[in-house]
């Protein structure tokens, strides 16, 4: 079972993720758009860090709802919204239980997924961190072992952004020159995910 611990230590690792490779995530958004991607995410998630400290919600939905919060209202760019988006609509299917099982967690991060493509009007293929995420909801399945398929999903997905055209977001104002370069989102998107694993007790 997944508790409200399991969460915070969830996001605590993403922003831990997220700090290490700031400097490259800043890179390749220098490359197809306009070089913040790393201080965006890391702003976020030092605020996520701190309201979790702060308030200690106590269940897996209020965790992450606080923190999906967190990224929207300090969050500048594009990400904040779509990220906090996210959060938030996964905490919300979560409602108020305790803990919840990791097939819970993988339909209410579905749920999350379906609504950043809603709220971006981004499908698979557009070049944005929706390549990720998809592939890494769909590798999730009844137990914590999948978190380690997830994020190798992720991974791939976010390296298969490479040839793709952007469609969506600031890269696509670069229409074919946006081709060759790894999304920058797609590429948070797949270290959120491999934080999961790093999340569950050994
Ligand atoms: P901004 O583009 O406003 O500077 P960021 O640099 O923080 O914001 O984030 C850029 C990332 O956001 C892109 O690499 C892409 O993955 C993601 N993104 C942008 N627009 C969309 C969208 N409509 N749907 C999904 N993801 C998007
Ligand atoms: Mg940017």
């Amino acid at each position: 079972m997944l508790d409200a611990d399991f969460f915070r230590r969830w996001l605590t690792a993403a922003g831990d993720l997220v700090d290490r490779e700031a400097d490259r995530l800043t890179e390749l958004d220098s490359a197809i758009g306009d070089a913040d991607h790393g201080s965006n995410m890391q702003r976020g998630f030092a605020a996520v860090a701190a309201a979790l400290e702060k308030e200690s919600p106590g269940t897996p939905g209020a965790v992450l709802t606080l923190a999906g919060r967190q990224l929207i209202s300090t969050v500048g760019g594009a990400s904040g919204p779509l990220y906090g988006t996210l959060l938030r609509r996964t905490g919300k299917e979560l409602g108020d239980a305790a803990e919840v099982t990791p097939a819970q967690f993988a339909d209410a991060l579905r749920a999350g997924v379906a609504a950043v493509a809603q709220l971006g009007g981004a499908t698979a293929g557009d070049k944005t961190m929706l390549d990720a995420l998809e592939p890494a909801v769909e590798a999730l399945g009844e137990g914590v072992d999948s978190f380690a398929g997830a994020r190798e999903a992720a991974e791939r997905g976010a390296l298969a952004t490479v040839p793709m055209q952007a469609r969506k977001g600031r890269a696509s104002y670069l229409g074919e020159r946006s081709i060759g370069h790894q999304d920058p989102g797609a590429t948070s998107s797949a270290l959120i995910v491999a934080a999961l694993a790093q999340a569950v007790p050994s």
